[in-house]
């Protein structure tokens, strides 16, 4: 059988813990991947390159069109843009999907979440367009960038995706009160959009109503689209409802090109300790099984992950346990064994 090529980033801070602690689980499966081991952002800086997102890593990306990715540092109000934007962009990525789903054994406060956020990654607040500060550094600009074609390219997404996994409902969330024009627009395709599709459910929220709601009643949610901005937000809200962002595995999916990671940033607060939770980014491996149609894998992941978090074996301390990455990286191994 021949091999499949997957770039892998370890990343900053935490990431190379967890990249590590998701290869051992990869590595316990009767897998055939050919890992190709690229870097980015600070860690590729550090390493004499002058582009944080340099020729060598954008070579491995186009060979291999699949990354297992850790998270980057972006220095904030300064610096550089962000790598994960620029990859996003560079790639064509177009459609971030993030599942949260309430895992047994997690101290969250719910028991019975279920929503896949699909956020568009590529435009809106994001999109990097004018940003310019003027006025001796008393005004600040950005553009934010809505088209018809990125809005269509990312409702249909979500509707199929909905459609494929067998689930009920989209929920459009937006703010065409205010921002007319941008959200405006967006929720005008959406609305074109979900006429195509009768046979799911279709409804919109205004998004400050959406974060209350999703508080309040997450029962009530499935599969969630939404702009970049308030889909970046959203879905770590939702990784909040289940426990974290320990919890959260996300992808970034193209026509040609797919990049796994999860949710959340390098944690510099816990960098070092060993302690971070690999969960999100074992389980955005998972995801990545699903993308390659190796679902049985995926789903042999997906149950020992849960199978050790249920039974408090060696998890890390922002779910309560003593145990550290590696620990618990060894305890999701030995259910797949
Ligand atoms: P963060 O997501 O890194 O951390 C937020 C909080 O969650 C911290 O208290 C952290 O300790 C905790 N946390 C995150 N992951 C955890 C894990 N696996 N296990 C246990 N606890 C975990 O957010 P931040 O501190 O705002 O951002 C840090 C850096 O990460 C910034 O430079 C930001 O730009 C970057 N970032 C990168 C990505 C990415 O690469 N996709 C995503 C988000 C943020």
């Amino acid at each position: 059988m021949a091999s499949t090529p997957l770039t892998v980033i370890k990343g900053d801070g935490i990431g190379p813990d967890i990249v590590d602690a998701a290869l051992e689980v990869l590595g316990s499966l009767d897998l055939d991947f050919d890992y190709d081991y690229a870097e980015v952002g600070q860690a590729a800086l550090d390493a004499g390159e002058t582009d944080p997102l340099p020729q060598a890593a954008i070579d491995s990306i186009e060979r291999t069109g699949l990354v297992l990715k850790g998270p980057v540092t972006t220095p904030v109000g300064q610096g550089y843009r962000s790598v994960n934007v620029s990859m996003r962009q560079r790639f064509d990525l177009y459609a971030n999907v993030r599942p949260t789903m309430s895992l047994p054994g997690t101290k969250s406060r719910y028991d019975n979440v279920d929503i896949i956020t699909v956020r568009e990654n590529k435009g809106g607040m994001y999109s990097g367009e004018g940003q310019v500060v003027v006025d001796d550094g008393n005004r600040a600009e950005a553009l934010s960038v809505i088209t018809r074609e990125q809005s269509e390219q990312i409702v249909r997404f979500a509707f199929e995706l909905a459609r494929s996994h067998g689930r009920k409902k989209v929920t459009l969330a937006h703010k065409a009160n205010i921002m007319k024009s941008t959200s405006g627009l967006f929720l005008k395709v959406g609305r074109e959009v979900a006429e195509e599709y009768d046979d799911l459910e279709y409804d919109e929220v205004i998004v400050d109503a959406c974060a209350m709601k999703l508080v309040m009643a997450p029962e009530d949610f499935d599969v969630i689209v939404t702009t970049n901005l308030f889909g970046d937000i959203i879905s770590d809200l939702c990784a909040g409802l289940i426990g974290g962002l320990g919890l959260a595995p996300g992808a970034n999916i193209g026509d040609q090109y797919a990049m796994f990671e999860a949710v959340h940033g390098s944690a510099p607060d816990i960098a070092g300790q060993g302690i971070a939770n690999p969960t999100s980014v074992i389980l955005a491996s998972a995801l990545m099984l699903d993308h390659l149609g190796r679902n049985d894998q995926a789903e042999r992941i997906r149950t020992a992950v849960r199978g050790a978090i249920a039974e408090g074996d060696r998890t890390t301390p922002d779910l309560g346990g003593n145990g550290g990455t590696r620990d618990f990286a060894a305890a999701v191994v030995e259910r797949l064994k």
